[in-house]
């Protein structure tokens, strides 16, 4: 994709965020833009980047480290989104700003132990899959969310900040409305720590639904970047 349509595409993000924002009566402050670059190349990031992109999301570690280190100079925060097996947390530790998955203890631990002591605590979001579908992951019920957040709100390398989704398809927008506004309600679950108030969910096809139920983080890649052939 050309600098030319990255730069008509980002507009145009930007133009349906602040609309949808609007139409939800909410501070245009209030939802934070994660640009998705998983599998495109480091040039099409630094051309978004210069656009005033600060924020972007990768999901595989071994390409994401690289993007990262050609991109150093930039002063950017990257969120890491995908599913993370235990012998690679130490490179997400090393080389993130936030991660958006943890669904398990033990890549808490991990993570919490191997976060470097110069950088500041890695922000956590957990990830959940409520109501459950098999081919996801995610903690699956109310029980465990609290459980995993009490754990990891003892861990001082983490900052735990709230919860990430990926709702199944929906038949329509009223139905993505429902499936948003049942994963908000999570944050109110009783005794659940007060600092989680983040609400990471919307992607191309659903962020006006995500606002509208109270996104405060939306991860749009496809029509930033363009569909992902690989
Ligand atoms: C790929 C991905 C996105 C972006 O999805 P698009 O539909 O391309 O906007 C958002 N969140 C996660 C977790 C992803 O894996």
């Amino acid at each position: 994709m050309n600098a030319t349509d990255l730069h008509q595409n980002i507009s145009h993000v930007r133009n349906r965020l602040s609309k949808a924002i609007d139409a939800a009566d909410r501070a245009q402050d209030s939802v934070k833009l994660i640009a998705v670059s998983k599998t495109k190349p480091a040039e099409a990031i630094k051309v978004v980047y210069d656009t005033g992109q600060r924020d972007f999301g990768e999901n595989y570690v071994a390409e994401a480290v690289e993007k990262i280190l050609a991109l150093e100079s930039l002063d950017i925060y990257w969120h890491f989104l995908g599913p993370l097996q235990s012998n690679k947390t130490r490179l997400v530790a090393t080389h993130f700003d936030w991660i958006h998955s943890v669904d398990r203890i033990k890549i808490a631990k991990r993570l919490n132990e191997q976060r470097p002591d110069e950088l500041p605590p890695l922000n956590v979001c957990l990830q959940v899959n409520i109501p459950a579908e098999a081919t996801k992951s995610g903690v699956s019920s109310e029980t465990e969310l609290l459980e995993l957040a009490l754990a990891i709100n003892e861990m001082d390398r983490l900052a735990l900040r709230g919860i990430m989704a990926i709702p199944a398809p929906a038949a329509d927008v009223g139905q993505q409305r429902e499936q948003f506004k049942s994963i908000a309600q999570l944050l109110s679950i009783p005794d659940l720590p007060m600092q989680m108030k983040e609400l990471s969910m919307g992607m191309s096809g659903d962020m006006e639904s995500a606002i509208a139920e109270g996104a405060t983080m939306v991860r749009i890649g496809t029509d930033i970047f363009g569909a992902r052939y690989n």
